[in-house]
């Protein structure tokens, strides 16, 4: 790799930090610079390919570079009209999710996930007239100010387990914000009971990630969601999913509508639109329009930009095609099936958890993670070495051990990946 190593000197010249891919996050051993991608292939700048199951950190649901998306951009970027006026794209879009997101019944268009989910929450303080927010460990919603905390599992920095009984407090994270949020243990209903009767009229929203996929790729359980549902209609709070991987992963009405459960807000991003800067925050009409009495602004000179949609709407094309989903679903069975009988026929404590369309690998004996803090059983060392492994041998998957499915992986990318996943879990012995 000596010409991504000659890269990743040069961009530390100019780049605070150098690159600003995964590598700095997971320690990869080796930052890849890459040329070019073409369906479910990557190609780094030294001519290795690599058969690609991070899809750019999820979006690009429907492989790199289609060529349905790159013409509709083109022929919206050649058209030359972006936001200087209202155009019908926007509508399109609008009417799209307005009829797959059982939630989505008003809407507005951000940039990315990270803006997006601060519009929810200005949404939910500005109707309630409240400033708490409870949020779960291990789940991240951005990287601005706020919200940005919480993946940690260093002890000293997350303190100890809040007690049931006195629910403690931790402060408000974003110096010069009122806002509070109460970090509470996913999957614990109890607890979230308790918090809210203590803080019945003063918490604004609950947000949560539908599935915890930013920490291992945890499920609810039977009940968590639905029960978060009623604690927020009983205090009148909102109930916001952070849908940024779950959006257009789980199926066309994202994770909400897998689950049947309504929240009142929620954001998409991600595979919404292939990897191009839109996101969407929707939510129930009593909840957004505080948007359209312009009580909370919704601006931005970027927002909505022609080819931007344009992406998103050719992308929700190609998902709405008959039989996507099942495909994505029974390709993403067939690799974790596949992953667990390579895991015991070498004797390894590979754990494989989530859904089809994406789940998490790592190496444990126990056999099933239900929050974050268990997530200290993963054999962290092993789990990098795993992926490692993998990357050395062609196939990419996210450092913390995130497998994403799209619609043009078939059965014979996935055999492969097996296969190299037995090589390199029989080596890992
Ligand atoms: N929420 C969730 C659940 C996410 O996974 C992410 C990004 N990984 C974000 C919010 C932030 O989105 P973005 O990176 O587009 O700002």
């Amino acid at each position: 790799h000596s010409r991504s190593a000659e890269l990743l000197e040069r961009s530390k010249k100019v780049l605070a930090g150098g690159v600003s891919s995964e590598f700095r996050k997971f320690n990869h051993p080796h930052a890849l610079f890459y040329d070019h991608a073409d369906g479910v292939y990557t190609y780094d700048v030294d001519g290795n390919k690599y058969l690609d199951f991070t899809l750019s950190q999820g979006p690009m649901i429907v492989g790199h570079s289609h060529p349905h998306i790159v013409r509709r951009v083109r022929e919206y970027s050649e058209k030359g009209q972006l936001y200087a006026g209202q155009h019908l794209l926007e509508i399109e879009l609008a009417e799209k999710l307005n009829k797959h997101i059982p939630s989505a019944e008003l809407m507005r268009f951000c940039l990315d996930g990270s803006t997006a989910v601060q519009t929810a929450l200005r949404v939910a303080r500005a109707k309630t007239g409240r400033n708490k927010f409870i949020r779960f460990e291990g789940h991240y919603h951005g990287w601005l100010d706020n919200v940005s905390w919480g993946l940690t599992l260093d002890e000293e920095k997350m303190g100890p387990r809040e007690n049931p009984d006195t629910v403690a407090w931790t402060e408000g994270i974003a110096k010069g914000s009122s806002d509070e949020f109460i970090l509470l243990p996913w999957n614990d209903l109890e607890l979230v009971k308790k918090t809210m009767e203590v803080y019945h009229d003063s918490i604004a929203a609950i947000i949560t990630e539908p599935i915890m996929c930013n920490s291992g790729c945890i499920l609810p359980e039977e009940g968590f969601l639905e029960g978060l549902r009623e604690l927020c209609d009983h205090y009148g709070s909102a109930l916001i999913f952070d849908e940024v991987i779950t959006g257009f992963r789980t199926g066309l009405g994202g994770a909400q509508k897998h689950f049947g459960v309504t929240p009142d807000l929620s954001i998409f991003a991600k595979a919404m639109a292939s990897g191009y800067p839109i996101s969407a925050i929707v939510g129930k009409k009593e909840w957004m329009h505080v948007i359209a009495e312009g009580k909370v602004i919704h601006a931005g000179t970027m927002n909505s930009a022609c080819p931007l949609i344009a992406a998103a709407l050719a992308t929700i094309e190609i998902l709405e095609e008959e039989g996507t989903y099942e495909r994505i679903y029974g390709l993403g069975h067939q690799l974790m099936d596949g992953l667990r009988n390579a895991a015991q026929e070498t004797g390894q404590n590979l754990l494989v958890q989530g859904l089809g369309p994406m789940f998490h690998t790592g190496f444990t004996n126990v056999g099933k993670v239900k929050e974050f803090r268990e997530l200290r059983t993963y054999e962290q060392p092993k789990s990098k070495m795993f992926v490692h492994g993998l990357q050395q041998k062609g196939v990419r998957v996210i450092g913390r051990g995130l497998w994403y499915i799209s619609a043009v992986h078939t059965e014979e990318h996935i055999d492969h990946a097996i296969k190299i996943a037995k090589e390199v879990l029989l080596e890992l012995k």
